[in-house]
Parts: C-alpha cells; sequence; structure tokens
C-alpha cells in the first residue's frame, strides 16, 4: 500500500510501543444505546462489568505497560454505572482519563462530576451513520450543528479545563465530507482540540484465503460470525490514508504531518498518521514539524516517565510563548514568521489542533494482516494486552484469526517440482 501524497520518511515515527505506550483502552462495559454501522464490538446488554473486575485489570495492566492516559470506551461508558468512581480511580493511579462517547448521554452534570473526578478529556464519536435519534439520516454537515453544541457545554461545564475532540468513521461515501469536517474544526478550533477520522474496514471473507485459529482451519461460515463482518454494500471498497490526506488539502492546502505509526508489516506504510496545526478561528499560522513532535515526545518521557498523548485545553492555548524556541525548530519558525506579518492579529488568541487519521487493519495480497504497530488503543485481557479491534477474534475463538493463501491457490500459482525439472 503506497504511501502516495505522503513522505514518512520526513514524518516523526512516534515511539510508542507494546510496553510503553501514550494511551492503553479500556471498556467497562459493552452496552451501547446506539447501533452505529462500523462498530467492532456486539453491544450486550448486560456488558457492564463489576468495578472491582475493571480495577483489578487495570492493576495487572500497570505491571505489563507504561501508559499516559487510559481511554475509557465501550459500549457507552456514559451508561456505564460506576464512571465517576472508575475517572476518580485512573486519576489516583496516575493516568490521565479520557472518556470515548457517542455523547447522546452528556450533560453539564455529569461533566462537572467526571471533571472533578479527574477527566482530562472527552473524545466524542459523531458521524452520519450512527442511526442517532434525532439526527437520522443527517449529512456531516449538518451534524456539525450538535458537535458544535457538544463543544460548548463541553468547554461551558468543564470551565474549560477538560478537552474535546470529535472522531468520525469515514467511509466511502464519506470521504467527500472531510474538506467540511476540516473547515468546522478550524472555525472551532477555540473548542475542539482534535479531530480523529478512522477509516471504515470490513472483516471480508476473502475467498483466496483460509483462515486457521492456532493451527485449525476455520469453517468459511465460523469466520462469517465475525462482528466486523457486515454487509455494508456491495460496491465496498477501502478507504486509504492517502485519500483522506488529499480531502483535508482540500481544505486546507498547507496540511503538513509531522508523525506517524506504521504498520507491523512494512515500516513506510501509514496506520496513524497525525498533524498538528497552530492559528485562529480564520486562519491556519502553521504545521509543527517532526522536530516538534519529537521533542514533546522525548521531554515528556524525561520529565514523566510516559510519552504524550492528551492534553488539558489550555496546553493547546498561547503557543507565542515558545518563541524564545523559534531559532531552534523550523515548525516554529514557519509559525511565528506568519504570525508576525499580521500585527492585527497580535492581540489575538491562538490554539493548537490535531489532525489525526487512522487506519484500521488491513490483510494484504498474501494473506499477511497489516495491523498498526505499537498500537496504542490495546487492551488488557485475561492477562494479554492485545489490540481491541480484535478482541472478538479471541473472544470467539480463544486466538487471533489468520489468513493464509489457499493450498490450491498455491499450487495453481507454483509450479510442480517435476515439471519444474523438465523445464530445466
Ligand atoms: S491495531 Fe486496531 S486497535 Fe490498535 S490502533 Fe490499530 S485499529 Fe486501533
Amino acid at each position: 500500500m503506497g504511501a502516495g501524497n505522503l513522505t514518512p520518511e520526513k514524518y516523526y515515527r512516534l515511539p510508542w510501543n507494546l510496553a510503553d505506550n501514550a494511551i492503553t483502552w479500556l471498556e467497562p462495559t459493552t452496552k451501547c444505546n446506539l447501533y452505529c454501522d462500523g462498530c467492532y464490538r456486539a453491544n450486550d446488554p448486560d456488558g457492564h462489568k463489576p468495578l472491582e473486575d475493571v480495577i483489578g485489570d487495570l492493576e495487572q495492566l500497570k505491571k505489563v505497560r507504561k501508559s499516559d492516559g487510559i481511554s475509557i470506551a465501550g459500549g457507552e461508558p456514559l451508561i456505564y454505572p460506576h464512571i465517576v468512581d472508575l475517572v476518580g480511580y485512573v486519576t489516583s493511579q496516575g493516568w490521565k482519563p479520557i472518556i470515548i462517547t457517542n455523547g447522546t448521554m452528556l450533560n453539564p452534570q455529569i461533566i462537572t462530576d467526571l471533571s472533578k473526578a479527574g477527566l482530562v478529556g472527552f473524545t466524542v464519536h459523531v458521524d452520519s451513520h450512527q442511526h442517532r435519534p434525532g439526527w437520522n439520516g443527517k449529512t456531516e454537515e449538518e451534524l456539525c450543528e450538535l458537535r458544535a453544541n457538544i463543544a460548548e457545554m463541553i468547554h461551558e461545564a468543564g470551565r474549560g479545563r477538560v478537552s474535546c475532540s470529535f472522531n468520525a468513521t469515514i467511509y466511502r461515501d464519506t470521504l467527500k465530507d472531510i474538506p467540511a469536517l476540516t473547515r468546522w474544526a478550524q472555525e472551532h478550533i477555540d473548542l475542539v482540540q482534535t479531530l480523529v477520522f478512522i477509516l471504515f474496514r470490513l472483516a471480508k471473507v476473502d475467498p483466496r484465503f483460509d483462515y486457521c485459529v492456532a493451527g485449525r482451519k476455520l469453517d468459511p461460515s465460523e469466520a462469517e460470525l465475525l462482528r466486523y463482518n457486515v454487509d455494508h454494500d456491495a460496491a465496498y471498497e477501502d478507504v486509504v490514508v492517502p485519500d483522506v490526506v488529499e480531502k483535508i488539502r482540500e481544505a486546507c492546502p498547507t496540511y503538513e504531518p509531522s508523525a506517524f505509526l506504521n504498520s507491523n508489516q512494512d515500516g513506510s506504510a501509514i496506520k496513524w498518521l497525525l498533524a498538528l496545526r497552530a492559528g485562529r478561528a480564520d486562519k491556519i499560522l502553521g504545521y509543527m514539524d517532526s522536530r516538534f513532535m519529537e521533542f514533546n515526545q522525548v521531554f515528556h518521557h524525561l520529565l514523566f516517565g510516559t510519552y504524550l498523548a492528551y492534553t488539558r485545553p489550555w496546553a493547546m492555548k498561547n503557543l507565542q510563548f515558545l518563541l524564545p524556541l523559534a531559532p531552534f525548530n523550523g515548525g516554529l519558525r514557519r509559525f511565528f514568521r506568519n504570525w508576525l506579518a499580521e500585527p492585527a492579529g497580535w492581540a489575538k488568541q491562538v490554539y493548537s489542533q490535531t489532525i489525526l487519521v487512522l487506519q484500521p487493519p488491513d490483510v494484504l495480497d498474501d494473506g499477511r494482516q497489516a495491523m498498526c504497530d505499537g498500537c496504542p488503543d490495546s487492551m488488557f485481557y485475561k492477562g494479554r494486552v492485545l489490540w481491541k479491534c480484535r478482541l472478538d477474534e479471541i473472544q470467539k475463538f480463544g486466538d487471533f484469526i489468520q489468513s493464509v493463501p489457499k493450498i490450491e491457490a498455491q499450487e495453481e500459482a507454483a509450479p510442480a517440482p517435476e515439471l519444474k525439472a523438465m523445464e530445466r
């Protein structure tokens, strides 16, 4: 899979790995109040886990993985009855709690309670494939009204201390909406710290492959049992990171990423792509470069012992104070050149905002599975730290499914040994 309009060799490879990562995923519940098309988790009405079990997992996790933040997800974590206590526990252990929510249960009271318990931020999943009551059938652009309401509520009830990010699953039919979402995020740069585009993936059963678990060949109908195996569209075609980059650049031609995670099969194949931009609602003044990202990660690790993912909103403001560092960094120099060129804007607040693109697993032509190398969304499950996007396989089959080219196909592709001998 080529990098297209991207130059990964110039980006900073985030140093995140299995044992020492910026984030770890946690699912206290698998119960949800929505049924999104792209969800990888079966919605279980009895899916709340006892708080003691969740805390027990976190105690085990601490022994095997360093982490700066804990992404509390689900299911819908805001319907988990012990969510405030859980956030309090995560805070007490020195992790930054982040809640990944569909936002339906957000209200000023819960935001205040969670903020008091130490919540650092919300990542709110809003997109047009969620069958959201009251918003069903709305386009991505129309849903921006809902996003703005949520961002304002988080800002006000969180008193500016709780960060607000949005993610959206991107399907082939919503790829065209990325410029509008990118522009909307810029217009709300004072309230929205991060915008995440997650590319939809289908667990397709490919007739070229056999599927095996721990040496046992699965019946194709068994592989069909995977939750992600939803028939969305006969003409389904994967969206890849370069497609999204092209669309972001339609809205913001100066867009330039600076950091990435590669696939575990190819050092130049991008799975996570991160850009950090700085500016105001009316103008983006610059994108930070790879050295700036490296400085942040290394400095944070030296100071606090963990790699950095999430910050409070105050850390995304006042970039002007970094002026003394400009002689040492090209990205900052570019930003300050643009900033100084407009004296009318000197008194105005400047904000930073992250744009993240995430390309989930791909199956390569030879059957190898390309996962995110150094997966930040790994979770602790029965003694293992594993990719949360493939938990379904562990739960149904006890291990991950391997896809291997069918023996018959291999024999057809390669001439039999005696024929080879005759050809010589
Ligand atoms: S491997 Fe799966 S869980 Fe991990 S970051 Fe990639 S998509 Fe997310």
